[in-house]
């Protein structure tokens, strides 16, 4: 078992520190905010006083922050504290330069280094399901894979420094062009008379079937889990579903990639945000959408 330290305890970070803690390894944590250290603590993380503190001889280092400027700036703080030979993992998602950056800081030091975001959302991190797409050298994913698998279904390598940051921004802005692609269809099956379960039966078992449609159906009924069914509480949140889709419209940007849909999808889902509904499900923009037609 390993000595592990867990900078980051909110929503996300909390209960995948607390799967640690449950596989048998000793994890330190730290968090600014005093809510999400006591409820860690009665996970069993033992809370530090300060996120130095808490990588004080840790084998691996984990942060799930809100943004790349807060990795970039925690790990400046850290990595001169922590001990030579350990790993340093960061699974936030972040803009693909500040990935870089950050393995650029580990790097310097000597230490090896991952980017390792998640697709799962808060269930996935309570119930150990997420998917975790890498960046990083060889022989650090062979040091953090079986780590990260402790809290996860699926560990995937992806390439270099930044190239798990890349996979999930590119599959999130498949997911939100997707999900305004099926919301546009079941608003004109509306309109022409067809049945929400009909479009369903037959899109979900045809070409226009993906993810989206079967997991997070935006109309309530075909799919009973999706949030459609719940008065579009999330699930997965507008406000980060436009946080990936403004990070891939920032890449594309830096790469100079053609994106025009996901561009698309950005502008609006912004524009469903802005109306009051960033806490919303990313699906309720079916009814964004309706409005507007
Ligand atoms: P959160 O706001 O609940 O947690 C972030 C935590 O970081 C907070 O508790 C905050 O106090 C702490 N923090 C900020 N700056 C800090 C610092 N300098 N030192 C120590 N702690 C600091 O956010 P979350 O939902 O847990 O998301 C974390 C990351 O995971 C984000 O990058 C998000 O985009 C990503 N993500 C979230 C979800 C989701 O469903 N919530 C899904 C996939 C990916």
């Amino acid at each position: 078992m390993a000595t592990i330290a867990f900078i980051g305890l909110g929503n996300m970070g909390g209960p995948m520190a607390a799967n640690l803690v449950k596989a048998g390894h000793s994890v330190a944590g730290f968090d600014l905010a005093a809510a999400s250290c006591s409820a860690a603590k009665d996970d069993g993380v033992r809370i530090a006083q300060s996120a130095r503190d808490a990588v004080a001889g840790a084998e691996i280092v984990l942060t799930m922050l809100p943004a790349g400027k807060h990795v970039v700036a925690v790990w400046s703080d850290i990595v001169p504290a922590m001990q030579a030979g350990a790993l340093i993992v960061d699974c936030s998602t972040v803009d693909v330069e500040s990935a870089r950056r950050a393995h650029a800081i580990a790097a310097e030091a000597g230490l090896s280094s991952l980017d390792a975001p998640v697709s799962g959302g808060t269930v996935g991190a309570r119930g150990a399901t997420l998917t975790f797409m890498v960046g990083g050298a060889a022989d650090a994913f062979a040091a953090g894979e079986p780590v990260l698998a402790q809290m996860g279904r699926r560990v995937v390598h992806c390439g270099d420094a930044g190239a798990g940051q890349a996979a999930k921004i590119c599959n999130n802005m498949i997911l939100g062009i997707s999900m305004i692609g099926i919301s546009e269809a079941f608003v004109l099956a509306e309109k022409l008379g067809l049945s929400h379960q009909a479009l369903f039966d037959v899109a979900s078992t045809s070409s226009g079937s993906c993810w989206a449609l079967t997991t997070h159906c935006p109309v309530p009924g075909p799919v009973p889990t999706s949030a459609a069914n719940n008065g579009y509480k999330p699930g997965f949140a507008t406000d980060l579903m436009l946080k990936d889709l403004r990070l891939a419209q920032q890449a594309a940007l830096s790469a100079g990639a053609s994106t025009p849909l996901g561009a698309e999808a950005a502008a609006l889902f912004g524009l469903f945000q802005a109306a009051g509904h960033g806490g919303d499900d990313y699906s309720g923009v079916i009814n964004f959408l309706r409005g507007r037609s």
